[in-house]
């Protein structure tokens, strides 16, 4: 079968522009490998690619994303986990100097939590990958008086906050976060607006990042 046909365009557009451009680092980025300074943790969403909110040339963001953005404890066992194999890489590996969870607006991983839904297939993969959200004893619950859309932009920033924390599980991200090798940040897209909010650690605010550009 055929790749579709908008992606068969999307690849003659990338070539005639984009590749024609960046021939020459393609050809680096092969023959000397990558090395990107920053990792991404983003969420699977269409529409929030960090390549484009970040613009981003190739070799520069190492990219993970999965549903809602989140980031495992450390588990080392006898099964297979993507993102702890994945940072293992990123740290391990290419020595990145900073890894960003990017949390987003209209997250449907965070609305499948919120609204408790049915598994959509046996093996309940969502319900089982959002379960990790919440720390066992942990009741995540609208506060009365709290419209419905606070609620989830709360949770939203709590998955970020969630991913931060679990980052930290891991001893070989821990010890180089404590030598000052490498930073976590967190970071909150709006989808509507294109709006970029950066977390501040010590006041556990997301402020705008124009604002912090101009300051
Ligand atoms: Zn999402």
């Amino acid at each position: 079968m055929p790749l579709p046909e908008d992606l068969v365009e999307g690849y003659r557009a990338f070539r005639r522009g984009r590749l024609r451009r960046e021939q020459a680092r393609y050809r680096e980025l092969a023959d000397h490998g990558q090395a990107p300074d920053t990792m991404v943790i983003g969420c699977c969403d269409s529409r929030v690619s960090p390549e484009v909110i970040f613009d981003a040339r190739p070799g520069e963001l190492f990219v993970m994303r999965n549903i809602a953005n989140l980031v495992p404890v450390y588990q080392p066992d006898e099964n297979a986990h993507g993102v702890s194999a994945a940072l293992e890489y990123a740290v391990n590996v290419l020595h990145v100097k900073h890894i960003v969870v990017l949390g987003h607006a209209q997250c449907g991983g965070i609305r499948a939590f919120v609204d408790k839904i049915e598994p959509l297939s046996p093996g309940d993969f969502i319900g089982k990958w959002m379960a990790m959200f919440i720390k066992p004893g942990e009741v995540v619950e609208q506060r009365s008086h709290e419209p419905l859309q606070d609620f989830i932009e709360r949770i939203e920033k709590a998955g970020v906050f969630r991913s931060l924390e679990n980052l930290q599980t891991f001893p070989f991200v821990r010890s180089r976060v404590e030598s000052g090798e490498l930073q976590l940040h967190g970071a909150y897209f709006g989808v509507a607006e294109g709006s970029l909010f950066v977390l501040d650690r010590a006041t556990k605010e997301f402020k705008s990042a124009r604002e912090l550009a101009t300051t």
